[in-house]
């Protein structure tokens, strides 16, 4: 058994019902492999942010994992293909969107895998959730400094 690392995942998805699909892939989450959900963030609704469609629905989860952050970022990719997710062109309304934002303490900036995830604190969809599940990765600075951006918790 390999060393087991924290890593926190971003979910959004703004199409189709998307609290079901968060919901399911906050489950499928528990069943990757070497992988086991720690905690997850209530559901969110947030309005598109430099994305275009309905609103998103947000959350954060904290797994346990054995995976490396490429196969865990591999493992994300796959739940979302599974959800029916196409990539027709940059940001368009996605079934499902997994965003690794934190893998333990690394630091990895190869070219498909950015961590800790580039754009975690310019989001409120992202560090809200996530202030709810781990408030000691959250500053009152951060928080303020997106609270310009709408966002309903249901
Ligand atoms: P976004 O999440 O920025 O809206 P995509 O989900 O389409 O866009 O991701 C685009 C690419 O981002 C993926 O092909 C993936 O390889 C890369 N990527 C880089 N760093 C990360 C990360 N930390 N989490 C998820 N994807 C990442
Ligand atoms: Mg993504």
């Amino acid at each position: 058994m390999s060393r087991l690392v924290t890593a926190y995942i971003a979910l959004g998805a703004n199409l189709g019902d998307a609290r079901a699909t968060v919901r399911d892939a906050l489950l499928a989450l528990d069943g990757l492999p070497q992988t086991r959900l720690l905690r997850a963030s209530g559901l969110y609704r947030t309005a598109p942010w430099e994305a275009s469609g309905p609103d998103f629905i947000n959350a954060v989860a904290a797994v346990e994992t054995g995976l490396d952050a490429h196969e865990l970022l591999r493992a994300l990719q796959a739940l979302e293909l599974q959800a029916g997710r196409e990539r027709p062109y940059r940001n368009a309304p996605r079934t499902l969107d997994l965003d690794l934002l934190l893998y333990g303490d690394a630091v990895i900036d190869a070219p498909e895998l950015t961590v800790p995830h580039p754009r975690l604190r310019e989001r409120a969809f992202v560090l809200v959730p996530l202030a709810e599940i781990a408030p000691a990765l959250v500053t009152a600075d951060e928080l303020r400094a997106v609270a310009d951006q709408a966002i309903e918790r249901l």
